[in-house]
Formats: structure tokens, C-alpha cells, sequence
């Protein structure tokens, strides 16, 4: 089994430790700082081996290579020439491992167009950096609303009980939007009231799941591209 901890970063991100017990291994998922992954690793004796990174963004490769520099890890991500101190380029298609543990990669591009997810089908895992949120999805950077739609269709078609990792604490904001969009949808309205109370007491509303999604996020359940793209301008410009 992977153990996933959370090192919070910034203001509001999630760089992921993913640690497996059987071959004492650890990965770490979009350090976008090295200081706080390294010292909850060391904290935990764990020796990280791999960083992958989901996409280019600074909030997510900033720490590479003084995590590199650190512990030699080897840096998988995608093959978009601007990863810091990259040593493997991943498509889609590709495979990482960890242990007996393999993650696919899947190309999502809309919030950057060189954005992956992994995803571990055995574990039910995948980690989708600023793909999809809990609740949300991803501001349109570089990719198109057709593309960004497309990307959270094969995120929401993996099976019900997949857990997604997302890379920002964005959680409230999202489900404020979520219950003003959709007012009688009595899911969002009882999930909104469940982030409330976790926010308020500090606590992570992460991982969320594929079932979670279709049920409460409303870029997830929009039909049409052009129900999506409506959906992110207003999000783009909305004060909860
Ligand atoms: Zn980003």
C-alpha cells in the first residue's frame, strides 16, 4: 500500500509524499519548495528517490533541484524543456514506478499544455496537480476550454473510488461557486457545509474522489465545452 502525506507549501499548496513501505521507497510529487518536503522526509526517516513533477508551474518545480542536490533523486516529468533538472521526459502512455507499485501517465493539457496526471489503477490513486480540484478545476493558462474539458472527462471516467490528490487547498472557494451555481443540488450543499467545518478547523479537505466529483463539482458535470467554458470565465471572475 502507499502511504500519501501531505507537506503543506505557500500559501496553499500540497506537495504529495508518497512513501511505499515494501521497498522503502518515497516519491515526491510537485515540490515546488524543497525546505519542508526534506524536513517532514527526514522527520519520517524516509529517503526520497523521485520527484515527479505534473506540469512546469514554479509553485510545483521550485524545490527540484535543491531536492536533487539533497538526495539525488532522479526528476520524472513532463517533456515540456522547462523542468528543472529533469532526467526523464514522461508522455502519455509512459509508466513510473515506485516499488511493485506503476503509475501511467495520461496527458491533460488546458491549464498548461504540458500538464500529466499519474495514475496508479491497482492503488485507486492519482495525482492530478492543477488539473482538477476538489470541487474546481484549473484557471486556463495556456490550453484551450475544448482541451480542459476534455482532460477533466478522462479524469472523472477513471472508477468511482479513485482518490484524487490535488495540489492546492482550494477546496471552500470551489464550493462556494459550486453551490452558487447549482442552488438545489442538495450533494454540493452538504459538502459545502462539510469543507466549512474542516477549513474551519484547519484541517486538509484532501484527497477527493471520482465519485465525489461527479457528483459536486460543476466543471466536471458541465455537458457541452461551451457549458464549461461559461462555467470557468464566471469562476474566473467570481467574489464569494
Ligand atoms: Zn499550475
Amino acid at each position: 500500500m502507499l502511504e500519501i502525506v501531505p507537506v503543506p507549501a505557500f500559501t496553499d499548496n500540497y506537495i504529495w509524499l508518497v512513501h511505499d513501505a515494501a521497498s522503502g521507497e518515497t516519491a515526491v510529487v510537485d515540490p515546488g519548495d524543497a525546505a519542508p518536503v526534506l524536513a517532514e522526509a527526514e522527520r519520517r526517516r524516509w529517503s526520497i528517490g523521485q520527484v515527479w513533477n505534473t506540469h512546469w508551474h514554479p509553485d510545483h518545480t521550485g524545490g527540484n533541484l535543491a531536492i536533487k542536490q539533497s538526495t539525488g533523486a532522479r526528476i520524472s516529468g513532463p517533456a515540456s524543456g522547462n523542468i528543472a533538472g529533469q532526467d526523464v521526459a514522461l508522455s502519455e502512455g509512459d509508466t513510473i514506478n515506485i516499488g511493485n507499485h506503476a503509475g501511467r501517465v495520461i496527458e491533460v493539457p488546458g491549464h498548461t499544455l504540458d500538464h500529466i496526471a499519474l495514475v496508479f489503477d491497482e492503488d485507486q490513486v492519482a495525482f492530478v496537480g492543477d488539473t482538477l480540484f476538489a470541487m474546481g478545476c484549473g484557471r486556463l493558462f495556456e490550453g484551450t476550454p475544448e482541451q480542459m474539458f476534455n482532460s477533466l472527462g478522462r479524469l472523472s471516467a477513471l472508477p468511482d473510488d479513485t482518490r484524487l490528490y490535488c495540489a492546492h487547498e482550494y477546496t471552500l472557494a470551489n464550493a462556494r461557486f459550486a453551490a452558487h451555481t447549482e442552488p438545489d443540488n442538495s450533494e454540493i450543499t452538504a459538502r459545502l457545509s462539510e469543507v466549512e467545518d474542516l477549513r474551519a478547523a484547519g484541517a486538509i479537505t484532501l484527497p477527493t474522489t471520482v465519485v465525489q466529483e461527479r457528483e459536486t463539482n460543476v466543471f466536471v458535470r458541465a455537458t457541452k465545452v461551451e457549458e464549461f467554458a461559461r462555467l470557468r470565465a464566471e469562476k474566473d471572475s467570481f467574489r464569494s
